[in-house]
């Protein structure tokens, strides 16, 4: 059967039909229609965040992890200083292409279970005063936590520090308003909450800080001015733009829009995420983040105690019944992931539970429970 499975990650997810028809054209970077859609998408991207007054939006062929190197690379002066709050795999990466970008990089270490503390952020901006520019990750994917981006945003103002914010995979689905949340960028991509195919990142940039970035970046790929100057003076990319990524972002936001916004999305999400946390709890599956300070974005699950258990045999007993599933990223502890996002909604959630009973019942195991 060709039919696609149903992609339980965090990303790239399952699309609509409609965003993958729309892929089904080929565009000239240079036309003017082509130009259009760029134009429209950007509008796009600066109304859900609110920032059409204080960012401008710069788009960036790659992966979501393209646009943070190009981040930091442009925001940071060579002389900078980066703090990266540390609570899991992603804010690991950001540490460090930091370091790559032959940044200087302080880590700020936190339980990879807890959310990071902006007390201790406050203590560390005191007792360090050369660190120029915060690292967050909004929501930390590796394990599902999502981290209080307001707190920390107030605590960088308060003591004038740049906030660059990794948003890939709450960009959409969690509430971020530039009007009341101070930062100088923030990250997001096309194949995250968006629901559009991967292949390009954005990163919206504060305008009182876009001049001074001018000719930093020791990249010529990645220098998001140059990106900004280029789209603006000819409202085309500056290299060859993934098209087909494009139109399917645009025809993904105008879904976005027509089912609600962000609130809709979010909506949607946490019934999923309800969803699953239930269903799971059912098979005795025990998840690692408290739900206090889980996104319902992906949720991290123990594996089971049950020495049957090995992630492959699980992994493929669940794709045989149309779902793929995500591993684990926490060095300890054997866990694996089960993503919330996409276009999917609950009613394929309780499928994915089913199917999941089913595997565990494949390799003879009674229950989910962890150890
Ligand atoms: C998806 C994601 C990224 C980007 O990962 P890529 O594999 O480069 O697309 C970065 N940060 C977070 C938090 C993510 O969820």
């Amino acid at each position: 059967m060709d039919r696609d499975k149903i992609l339980l990650t965090p990303g790239p997810l399952t699309t609509t039909l409609r965003t993958k028809l729309a892929m089904l054209k080929d565009w000239g970077s240079w036309d003017a229609d082509f130009n259009a859609v760029t134009a429209s998408v950007r509008k796009s991207l600066l109304a859900i965040l609110h920032g059409q007054d204080s960012h401008v939006v710069v788009p960036l062929q790659g992966s979501g992890t393209f646009s943070v190197e190009a981040a930091v690379a442009t925001l940071v002066p060579h002389d900078g200083h980066v703090l990266v709050l540390d609570n899991g795999a992603y804010c690991k990466r950001a540490a460090r292409l930091t370091t790559l970008m032959g940044r200087r990089c302080s880590v700020l270490g936190f339980d990879e279970a807890a959310q990071v503390d902006p007390t201790v952020l406050a203590q560390q901006l005191q007792s360090e005063p050369s660190i120029s520019h915060v690292v967050l990750i909004h929501c930390e994917t590796g394990t599902g936590v999502l981290n209080p981006l307001q707190a920390v945003a107030d605590v960088c103002a308060a003591h004038d520090k740049g906030l660059i914010v990794d948003a890939m995979s709450s960009f959409g689905a969690i509430e971020i308003d530039a009007r009341k949340t101070r930062f100088d960028a923030l990250v997001a991509a096309s194949g995250k909450c968006l629901e559009g195919v991967p292949g390009m990142g954005f990163v919206f940039i504060r305008k009182t800080v876009l001049e001074a970035c001018a000719g930093r970046s020791q990249s010529l790929a990645m220098d998001l001015h140059d990106q900004y100057v280029y789209m603006e003076k000819t409202t085309q990319w500056r290299f060859t733009p993934p098209t087909h990524v494009v139109v399917a972002l645009h025809e993904a936001i105008a879904q976005f829009e027509l089912e609600g916004g962000q609130p809709a999305r979010l909506a949607r999400y946490t019934q999923n995420y309800q969803t699953l946390i239930a269903g799971m709890a059912g098979l005795g599956f025990k998840p690692f983040v408290d739900p206090a300070i889980q996104a319902p974005i992906i949720v991290t699950f123990h594996a089971p105690a049950d020495p049957r258990y090995n992630f492959k045999t699980f992994y493929a007993a669940a794709r045989a019944r149309g779902f793929i599933l995500y591993p684990g990223k926490l060095t300890q502890l054997e866990t694996f992931r089960v993503g919330c996002i996409g276009a999917i909604a609950s009613f394929e959630i309780e499928q994915a539970v089913h199917a999941m009973a089913l595997a565990l019942q494949d390799m003879g195991i009674a229950s989910g429970a962890p150890a």
